[in-house]
């Protein structure tokens, strides 16, 4: 089928209908971007029929940075014994907490690099800890990669290891480290990661333990379209899998360009094309539309303002977005690569979902609507240069 066949298809039925891996493969290839954003926000409609976009007040808290697994793209993390590694206690990962907890957030994001000097009993009484002192924060703590790392220091299975850590007070975890879930660019960017199939073994493990997870994906590595939908269908099978088993699966997707000014991935690619390797604001925004028309079982997408500014983020919400994403106060892992700005207020959320023409809503991780306080009334009175990524679109 031709794209302009497969468009019309979709914009003409009021059914979310599955499309198969040919046909996203000839939209991907071939559909004009703005006739792909609009058939997407049409399927955004289907899913979640409201003029709302909700987003988090969370915070990031990036715990360790040191790490074995030596990802190419990655200028965050620094291997054992070198002098620049940090540890938090659990005194610093506290504060933060409580700093989160004054402007009212619900949920914490906490991952870092895979350690192997930290003990089961440290994440363990880490979490015990922050239950009892935090009860009403969601944790939200430890990728699968850790938790593959845990499993390696402690000799047993990550799905024990995940039912000791949510006993613990675990609420989910981060949905990072799927990037491109495809054995050849893996194996390039990430070997130590390992295949794919382990990303999602441990995140269905999650799954059916009840714990809240997303997916993720990274693109710009050089891969083909057919790789991004094959990234895109092994969500969608894990997700049919899941719902089988009665439980909800991946909450969301978020996906970004990956980031290539500081680290091993951008140095040994420049000079190259700069059109292969990255990918730009249309790229992005194409691959956002599409990921909505091909998760028809993925509730929410959410828009990433982190790595492509509130202005594309806006665009994002226009392209089958329905998620701003969340405050995050903080953030160390991406931004080491390159990305500027990685906080935003709750105002600046609000005045970007505003601004797009949609109605700010706050939610939990679970994307249960919260009561959201009017930020807008709370502008800024002291009036100076606006953060450089609040790009408005009107
Ligand atoms: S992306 Fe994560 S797993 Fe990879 S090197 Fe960085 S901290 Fe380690």
């Amino acid at each position: 089928m031709t794209w302009e066949a497969i468009l019309d298809r979709i914009r003409s039925s009021n059914e979310i209908f599955r499309l198969t891996v040919d046909e996203c493969v000839e939209l991907y290839n071939n559909a004009p971007l703005h006739q792909l954003m609009a058939a997407a926000h049409h399927r955004r409609l289907l899913h979640n029929p409201s003029n709302e976009v909700s987003y988090l007040v969370d915070r990031n808290i990036n715990y360790t940075n040191v790490c074995t697994i030596n990802c190419q793209f990655c200028s965050f993390y620094r291997p054992p014994g070198h002098d620049e590694t940090y540890t938090q206690s659990y005194e610093e990962i506290r504060q933060r907490i409580v700093e989160l907890e004054a402007i009212g957030g619900s949920r914490i994001l906490m991952q870092g690099g895979v350690n192997p000097s930290l003990d089961f009993e440290w994440y363990l009484d880490l979490l015990k800890e922050l239950r009892e002192h935090h009860p009403t924060i969601d944790l939200d703590c430890f990728s699968p990669i850790e938790i593959e790392g845990i499993a390696e220091v402690t000799n047993l299975s990550t799905n024990e290891v995940l039912t000791h850590l949510k006993s613990a007070g675990m609420h989910g975890l981060p949905g990072g480290g799927a990037e491109m879930l495809v054995e050849t660019v893996r194996s390039d960017v990430s070997p130590k990661k390992g295949h794919p199939d382990n990303w999602l073994r441990v995140m269905k493990e999650a799954q059916l333990l009840g714990l809240t997870t997303s997916a993720t994906n990274v693109i710009g590595f050089g891969e083909t379209n057919q790789d991004r939908i094959q990234h895109l269908d092994r969500i969608r099978q894990q997700q049919d899998e899941v719902h089988e088993n009665g439980y909800p699966g991946f909450t969301s997707f978020i996906a970004w360009p990956v980031q290539l000014e500081t680290n091993t991935y951008g140095k040994r690619n420049r000079g190259q094309n700069r059109f292969e390797r990255g990918a730009g604001s249309t790229e992005y925004l194409r691959h956002v539309a599409i990921s909505r028309l091909f998760l028809d079982n993925v509730n929410h997408i959410q828009a990433s303002w982190p790595t492509m500014g509130m202005g594309i983020a806006q665009m994002a919400l226009l392209a089958g977005a329905d998620d701003a994403g969340s405050t995050m106060m903080e953030e160390n892992v991406v931004s080491a690569s390159g990305t500027t700005k990685l906080s935003a207020t709750e105002y600046e959320l609000q005045l970007s979902i505003t601004r797009a023409g949609f109605i700010p809503v706050r939610r939990n991780s679970d994307y249960v609507r919260l009561e959201t306080p009017n930020a807008l009334e709370n502008a800024p009175t002291v009036v100076c240069e606006p953060p450089s990524q609040v790009v408005e679109l009107v």
